[in-house]
């Protein structure tokens, strides 16, 4: 079973307000069409996806999916004519079954498109809906005219599954315009079975909508924290570099690349927020690339893999413990430099220092210890 997804990505809709159509108007962030690719792009069923557009957008949608495996068709005058055409360009690739998807519904989960693929395993096509709960009026003349019973109502959601030739076969035989593909299917005489839809999965049509998917968003807001910890003892030498800032000392700090101690805690905070391993792995001690190198490289490093799984640096904090050298005077230098490794604003960077109270390795003077904490969110 391979089975590929149509995102319908090709209406001017611009009900929703601004000058754009919605797809491309930024929610949380990023434009509508985003947050949908990023969900089918990570979801373990789905084989190649196919994103239809307006023929002006095609700009927009190249920069979009650059570098993410998506190909892209333009759209037609009629969202059918869409459809097909995202169909039509699956038909090379062969898929058993396809999953239909309006980008208007950019709050659409795994756990749904997971569902749908599940059913597709033991029926033809299968779409996702809820049970329409409001009271139903008929309305005439601004006057209630009559109650319309809702037993057996639903309101219809997309990703809409179905078999690839089959539903292929009925968007080429359709006559006149169907508002969805279950639409094209019933008159093809598919049977659709109906799986449960989710109220987050809601279509964005009204400004109103716009404000609800963003706070529907911030509360599936995703935060990680990490720490990191590090030591360097002294050598000989006339300064040490901490958090990228040279400071005249009487040691050094030995260590295989500039032995920034703040730095390096830092960026093991960050790779511990991912979960993705330690400065150790990444820029192993033993490879000699890596000899009295700057260690700024290590900590763009870190947060060029957080930018790449979507994460922004909300906050960060490094702690340098050592009896000397004096940390104070320079403790602001060296949140600037950090902020400008990470880009982000230097309120987002601590940076300061303690004492062991002449304790331990480093009350006796023998290195200089640190530790960090990094907050990330997605959003
Ligand atoms: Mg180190």
């Amino acid at each position: 079973m391979t089975t590929s997804a149509v995102i319908v990505a090709a209406g001017r809709g611009t009900r929703a307000g601004g000058s754009v159509a919605k797809q491309w108007r930024m929610l949380a962030g990023r434009p509508v069409a985003a947050h949908v690719l990023e969900q089918f792009l990570a979801a373990p069923d789905i084989g190649p996806i196919v994103l239809v557009v307006h023929p002006d957008d095609i700009a927009m949608a190249t920069d979009l999916i650059a570098g993410r495996d998506v190909k892209l068709t333009k759209g037609g005058a009629s969202r059918d004519a869409s459809v097909r055409a995202g169909l039509e360009a699956l038909k090379a690739s062969a898929p058993s079954h396809v999953l239909i998807h309006d980008v208007a519904r950019p709050l659409v989960s795994q756990a749904l498109i997971a569902r749908v693929c599940e059913a597709l395993k033991t029926n033809s096509a299968a779409a996702p809906a809820l049970p329409v709960t409001d009271t139903l009026w008929r309305g005439e003349a601004g006057l209630v005219a009559g109650i319309v019973s809702r037993d057996g109502l639903f309101g219809a959601q997309t990703p809409q599954g179905f078999e690839f030739d089959a539903i292929l076969a009925a968007h080429r035989s359709h006559e006149g315009r169907a508002t969805d593909d279950v639409g094209v299917a019933q008159a093809a005489g598919i049977p659709v079975t109906i799986v449960d839809g989710e109220a987050r999965n809601l279509k964005i049509t009204t400004e109103d909508d716009f404000k609800r998917a963003e706070q529907l968003i911030g509360t599936a807001m995703d935060i990680r924290t990490g720490n990191g910890f590090d030591v360097h003892r002294f050598s000989d030498g006339d300064a040490v570099t901490l958090c990228g800032v040279r400071v005249p000392f009487t040691h050094g700090l030995d260590g295989h690349s500039d032995a920034d101690v703040g730095m390096h805690a830092l960026t093991d905070a960050i790779y511990g927020a991912l979960a993705y391993g330690d400065i150790g792995q990444h820029f192993p001690p033993s490879d000699p690339q890596w000899k009295g190198v700057a260690s700024y490289v290590f900590l763009e490093h870190a947060a060029g893999a957080a930018r790449e799984r979507g994460y922004g640096l909300s906050n960060c904090d490094v702690t340098l413990i050592c009896e000397a050298p004096k940390i104070g005077p320079h403790a602001r230098a060296m949140s600037q430099r950090l902020a400008e490794i990470l880009q982000v604003d230097a309120d987002r960077v601590s940076v300061k220092a303690t004492t062991s109270e002449r304790l331990g390795f480093t009350g006796r003077g023998e290195g200089i210890a640190a530790m960090a904490t990094a907050t990330l969110v997605k959003s």
